[in-house]
């Protein structure tokens, strides 16, 4: 075995970590509004709006001429491949919106999930052919950082190491893609909160499936200061009878990735995965409570848990896009604070509140 290869050269390796560290600037993080035609459709039926490319781009235009006060918490937004190209409705391109609030764009770069043969129901991600081209262009267009979501499930025997292995290796190919673009790639390998698991259960999985990720990232040469962790945090599956306190899943979330996640790692914002707004944003505050090593800043990347409000504000009404953006504001705000361990429970209220917003099975 050889171990021969190169460092990027320090012009990118600079890029790459500057851009990855405004994404983590103190008191800030990312909106994830990278939901494919598909599940955008599903969050429009639960408000009785037509998913048609129109309203997919008022809806979005709704988010990305928010107040400017939204780039004091927002540091980051991810889009998907349609929204990146709209405008708004006076002509300008989204990605202006979004660069004179100081927010940088980013891209969804995979295509969706594919059945592993042979295996559990479990899944590998796909989109790696023209990956290069399409991160090429993108650079291009003005997106500095890319999202790749893996998933895995928690079952009697799952993760399989056939799973484990597969996810790690794909990741590890998209995020040197990505950085051989000057693009900052988020690792997402997502372990699914469905199930009836205890919490040791989830913390186990999760430091394995971590473990084998940061294996994966180093044989392929990914300069780790250019990336962004967004993994899940340690929580026990949803239907698991003990229900464990902010404080016990901040012990396990920072318990497992202390014990896998390099110290080179830029930063680690995590995603919602069906917890509710409030859920969300106490469960990110108490992490960063957690007296412990924290070589990384711990922030947010939520879709659900920061669109929730703003869907039901909005609720497809003109005259309502107003209530909408000052619930995504509070929401931003809400978890600004948290991401600095300075939350106060309870001080932010919104439409959607701690209603659950799990989904069986989650696609994106
Ligand atoms: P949720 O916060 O809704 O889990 O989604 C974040 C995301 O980007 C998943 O890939």
């Amino acid at each position: 075995m050889t171990t021969y290869f190169n460092y990027p050269p320090p012009a990118l390796q600079e890029e790459l970590r500057k851009i990855a560290e405004a994404i983590v600037a103190p008191g800030k993080g990312i909106l994830a509004a990278d939901e494919s035609t598909a599940t955008i459709g599903k969050r429009f039926t639960n408000i009785a709006v037509e998913n048609t490319e129109e309203n997919r781009r008022q809806y979005r235009q709704l988010l990305f001429s928010a107040d400017k006060a939204l780039g004091n918490n927002i540091s980051g937004v991810i889009l998907f491949h349609e929204t990146l190209y709209q405008k708004a409705d006076d002509g300008t391109p989204f990605v202006e919106l979004l660069n004179s609030r100081g927010i940088i764009p980013g891209i969804k770069v995979d295509k969706g999930v594919v059945d592993l043969f042979g295996s559990e129901e479990e899944v590998t991600t796909q989109g790696l052919d023209d990956l290069d081209k399409r991160c090429a262009q993108y650079k291009k267009d003005g997106c500095h950082f890319a999202k790749w979501r893996c998933v895995l499930k928690i079952k009697k025997n799952t993760p399989s190491y056939q799973a484990i292995l597969e996810n790690a290796n794909v990741l590890a190919r998209y995020a040197s893609i990505c950085q051989a673009n000057r693009i900052v790639p988020i690792v997402e390998p997502e372990i699914l909160p469905d199930g009836d698991h205890d919490l040791d259960r989830a913390q186990k999985v999760t430091e394995t499936v971590l473990a084998a990720v940061y294996k994966a990232l180093s044989d392929h040469h990914v300069y780790l200061e250019g990336t962004l962790l967004k993994p899940n945090m340690v929580t026990a599956g949803q239907s698991c009878p003990t229900k464990y306190t902010p404080e016990q899943i901040a012990a396990a979330t920072v318990t497992a990735l202390n014990r896998t996640v390099p110290a080179a790692v830029s930063g680690i914002t995590f995603l919602s995965g069906g917890q509710s707004e409030e859920e969300a944003t106490i469960n990110l505050n108490a992490i960063n409570q957690f007296k412990g090593k924290k070589p990384w800043p711990l922030t947010f990347s939520y879709g659900r848990a920061l669109q929730a409000s703003v869907l039901r504000a909005w609720g497809g009404k003109k005259e309502s896009i107003g209530a909408g953006q000052d619930e995504l504001l509070k929401r931003a705000k809400a978890n600004g604070e948290a991401s600095l361990g300075k939350y106060v429970a309870g001080s932010v209220t919104g439409k959607a509140g701690d209603q659950g917003l799990f989904i069986k099975d989650h696609a994106y």
